[in-house]
């Protein structure tokens, strides 16, 4: 997954940073509103960490003018008792807050549910075939027995996860995976594929080349259902 975090507060920037790569998150970070509206626009996130009270431009007209063009899942920053804030933000599109100071536990918790409401999976357990993704964990088990990926090969899985059945391109699995410190080369996704295939089942992720790839719905049925969630 990958979060963008638009906070001016340089110390509190760093460390959300720092505690959402250690939780797995590809994290960007822009320091005031006009870089954060630029990187919203330019890349694919899964979700977006909102301070309100930015330089340049504030919070709420950043959001005002995302919101016209995408539905990246936005959770704001917001000082303690503003509730006049939240209430705006809210109002503006953001999908939920957090109140400052808070703690960076929440904050990753809040981030997953939000990513997986809008993926239109409200539990944090994927299940299909014998395979089992627990998105809070971020473990995964086939047939009852964990199977260990890297912190690459998880985000990459559970992209495909909660797209499954349907076409999950190149360009989107980069825009996810990826943040923009990584240095990567065009032909690493097809190792990532050709690990998971090996850890968990030849048939569970179709190629389609040129194009992208594509998470079996049933693995047991050896075949793909296209256009099931
Ligand atoms: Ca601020």
């Amino acid at each position: 997954m990958r979060v963008l975090v638009v906070e001016d507060e340089v110390d509190l920037a760093r460390a959300v940073r720092q505690a959402l790569e250690e939780e797995g998150f590809s994290v960007d970070v822009a320091h005031d509103g006009e870089s954060g509206l630029w990187n919203a626009r330019t890349w694919e996130y899964d979700a977006l960490v909102l301070d309100l009270m930015l330089p340049r431009i504030d919070g709420w007209t950043l959001l005002d003018r995302l919101r016209g063009e995408k539905d990246v899942p936005v959770l704001i920053l917001t000082a303690r008792d503003a509730v006049s804030d939240r209430v705006r933000g809210l109002n503006a599109g953001a999908d939920d807050y957090l109140v400052k100071p808070f703690s960076i536990d929440e904050l990753v918790a809040r981030l997953r549910a939000l990513v997986r409401r809008s993926a239109g999976k409200a539990s944090p357990v994927l299940e299909f075939g014998d395979i089992r993704i627990d998105t809070a964990a971020r473990a995964v088990k086939r047939g009852g027995e964990p199977v260990h990926l890297s912190a690459k090969e998880y985000a990459l899985f559970e992209l495909l996860a909660l797209h499954r059945g349907e076409l999950v391109s190149r360009t989107t699995i980069y825009d996810h995976i990826y943040d923009e410190g990584d240095d990567t080369l065009s032909n690493v996704v097809d190792v990532y594929v050709a690990n998971l295939r090996k850890k968990l089942g030849k048939g569970l992720i179709e190629t389609r080349r040129g194009q992208g790839y594509i998470l079996c719905s049933d693995p047991s049925a050896g075949r793909f259902s296209s256009g099931t969630r």
